[in-house]
């Protein structure tokens, strides 16, 4: 191939090496296989094969409409064959009386079919070690390649002529012991294979094989990097529990800890009395008391010397944090501080300076914590809730404010299903509280249609009655914000006449409202001075007014699964059955249908995790569109969670065998896993 090809290739689809071009994957096989009779020929064929002969071929009309028709014959029937583009060029090679397959789209005019601009290949030639393809590769090209004719023909040529003249260098990566185990082919069949399969079967094989590999070394990975960084990386030590730490579990915690709870504490402090720097997730469904354990931590770390910080990604979930932390606190001498984008310059001034002496344990706060000018006297542990807001890079910042690395411990209600967790979180340690706190009543969810509107005003009605308070929540998108917030206007001067003063007082709260007035909005709620807040997803995250215990959610289908999850969870958070009404109109999609069936049945997150990465696919999963981590040459985690669990276990069973990988084939195993993700993104750098 010339240069310019080469480079376009390289700037169209980044293909620069050979090893790019094996794992350029067709999307499909044609079956090529079968051959039609002319006489079976329909127009609601796609594309057909035919196996025949040439009897006659002549040039019709003349200038720019001139064209070349040959006849074809399979013995029985008759057909055209057409060109009108490179006829001369054709006409030069075509052989009367020789065999021919013929490939292409049958096209009816009146009662007789013909096929334009064909694919035509003789017998003989594809006999003769082109290959006799039953299954031909169909692979995705660009329009700017096509015109340079690097089409899908191209590419397959490009591919087989790679096979065959460095086929032989394709060289093994997984042991064999271990491919016999899980009955792998070897590697090099497998790009073979893929490729130009001989058979469904072989082809099937040959993506079992490569599909393992990848999720096999992307897992590799995860564990070998984890150990590096846990050797490389020191930690803060913090081995004494202390006054802070005690006298707030004794005097000041409110409730008993779940049991749940009480195993993550454990987990969190083993790791930070190691020496060793924690890294670790801390996952739990909405309302499951992620905030207490945080604070347990931020004590640990005060008893043993040293400052933490608590970041959260919204102005109102920061405020919220500081408070209730605050409240639980009491008057233990903690020094807490808050820190948002609306803290004024004096203010900020004065905490700078006591960040600085030590002075603040706690600081707690939202995306301004990363500024430059916070500098702490000694930060031990970094909290960050909801983590799946903040993109590494952010991250990065924080830890880089000193010179040993802090504890880090990342909330998130979002629950990742089973087979996603490794996969995105192989490089976490992670934690689960897998347990409601005890008295707790399962959110009754129903679905209403807006031809019931009036009995669900009816229902909130009997609610508030009761001293209870409502959300009503809108859908914002960014696309159409502006029609989405005359939504969430018109509904809240609706809910203001269906709710009149003075028995009823309605909250309203949107993004594009200033901090102070957000804030304002908020603390009325909070303190029940209002009976319903009329909200886009701004309260998506975190909020706690354990009073609420009504959510509508309007337009319901227009949320993805984790987000209406999300929203519910905002209430069920007192001791009072709590309610949620998902409005829709009467038409919905079928997979709409099957969102709003999945959360009136269920409360569980993790059993709604699974039923969203089944309607949208690992891509789409909250968390993981950000980071892009989900980029997969050939692996879908969607349909290949088997191949996922055995590869998983292979890796696992090395790494439990053989710690250190110091046998020949562990040792292997690394140098091809280095060799494998040298030239593929770096997945380690999640956290
Ligand atoms: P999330 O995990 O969603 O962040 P929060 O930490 O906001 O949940 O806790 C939700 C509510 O449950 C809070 O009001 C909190 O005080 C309360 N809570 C937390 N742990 C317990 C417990 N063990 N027993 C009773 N209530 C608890
Ligand atoms: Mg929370």
């Amino acid at each position: 191939m010339g240069p310019a090809k080469a480079e376009l290739l390289r700037k169209e689809i980044e293909m620069a090496v050979y090893e790019d071009l094996l794992q350029y994957y067709p999307f499909r096989h044609i079956d090529r296989s079968k051959f039609y009779k002319i006489s079976e020929l329909q127009e609601s064929l796609a594309l057909v094969q035919l196996k025949g002969v040439i009897t006659s071929f002549e040039l019709v009309g003349a200038g720019p409409k001139q064209r070349l028709v040959a006849q074809f014959t399979d013995g029985q029937g008759q057909m055209d064959l057409i060109w009108f583009q490179s006829i001369r060029w054709i006409q030069s090679g075509l052989k009367i009386g020789e065999p021919y397959v013929v490939f292409g789209r049958p096209v009816q005019f009146k009662s007789a079919f013909s096929i334009v601009h064909p694919e035509l290949e003789l017998v003989k030639d594809l006999q003769n070690g082109k290959g006799l393809l039953s299954l031909q590769p169909v692979y995705n090209s660009t329009e700017k390649l096509k015109q340079r004719g690097l089409d899908t023909r191209a590419i397959a040529r490009c591919t087989w002529q790679v096979l065959e003249t460095a086929g032989n260098q394709i060289s093994e990566n997984l042991p064999l012991g271990l491919r016999q185990h899980f009955q792998l082919i070897d590697r090099r069949t497998a790009f073979r294979q893929i490729h130009f399969p001989e058979s469904i079967e072989k082809l099937e094989q040959a993506r079992r094989r490569l599909k393992f590999e990848e999720l096999f070394f992307l897992q590799f990975g995860m564990i070998y990097n984890k150990r590096a960084r846990k050797a490389a990386q020191r930690g803060h030590v913090f081995s004494q529990v202390g006054q802070y730490f005690n006298s707030f579990y004794q005097n000041h915690l409110p409730f008993e800890l779940t049991d749940a709870q009480k195993r993550v504490v454990k987990e969190m402090r083993e790791d930070m009395r190691t020496g060793q720097q924690m890294n670790r997730l801390l996952q739990g469904d909405v309302g499951s008391g992620k905030t207490v354990v945080a604070l347990l931590m931020m004590l640990l770390a005060a008893d043993n010397g040293f400052q933490s910080c608590l970041m959260a990604p919204t102005e109102i979930l920061a405020t919220q944090h500081y408070q209730s932390i605050k409240e639980l606190l009491g008057e233990l001498p903690v020094g807490v501080a808050l820190l948002t984008g609306s803290t004024r310059v004096k203010d900020r001034r004065i905490l700078h300076e006591k960040l600085r002496s030590g002075a603040l344990h706690f600081l707690i706060g939202t995306h301004a914590l990363i500024e430059p000018e916070v500098q702490f006297n000694n930060l031990g542990l970094t909290i960050i809730d909801e983590q799946h807001r903040f993109g590494v890079a952010q991250r990065a910042k924080l830890w880089a404010k000193n010179t040993i690395v802090p504890h880090v411990m990342v909330m998130t209600a979002t629950p990742i299903p089973r087979t996603l967790a490794m996969t995105l979180y192989g490089d976490l340690d992670v934690s689960v509280i897998d347990q409601l706190p005890k008295g707790r009543k399962p959110i009754k969810t129903m679905h209403a249609t807006d031809a019931q509107r009036l009995k669900v005003f009816e229902f909130m009605r009997q609610e508030i009655a009761k001293g209870r308070q409502v959300y009503v929540v809108y859908p914002l998108i960014e696309e159409s914000e502006k029609l989405d917030l005359k939504d969430l206007t018109d509904g809240y001067e609706s809910m203001s006449r269906a709710f009149p003063l003075p028995g009823y007082r309605v909250s309203i709260l949107h993004g594009k409202m200033k901090a102070n007035d957000k804030q304002f909005e908020m603390d009325r709620f909070v303190r029940g001075n209002t009976n319903i807040m009329v909200a886009t997803t701004v309260i998506e995250v975190g909020v706690n007014v354990p009073n609420a215990s009504v959510m509508i959610i309007e337009n319901a289908e227009r949320f993805g699964l984790s987000q209406l999850h999300q929203l519910r969870g905002r209430v069920g958070r007192g001791a009072e059955q709590s309610y949620c009404v998902l409005m829709s109109s009467h038409k919905l999609g079928v997979d709409a249908k099957l969102r709003i069936k999945t959360m009136c049945e269920t409360n569980d997150g993790f059993k709604i995790a699974e039923v969203d990465l089944e309607l949208r696919g690992p891509g789409d999963m909250a968390g993981t569109q950000q980071s892009g981590m989900v980029d997969f040459k050939i692996a879908d985690l969607t349909t290949d969670a088997d191949i996922l669990r055995q590869s998983r276990q292979a890796v696992e069973a090395i790494f439990q065998y053989d710690p250190e990988l110091q046998q020949a084939d562990s040792r292997h195993l690394a140098q091809a896993y280095k060799q494998y993700h040298r030239r593929h993104k770096n997945w380690s750098a999640i956290s």
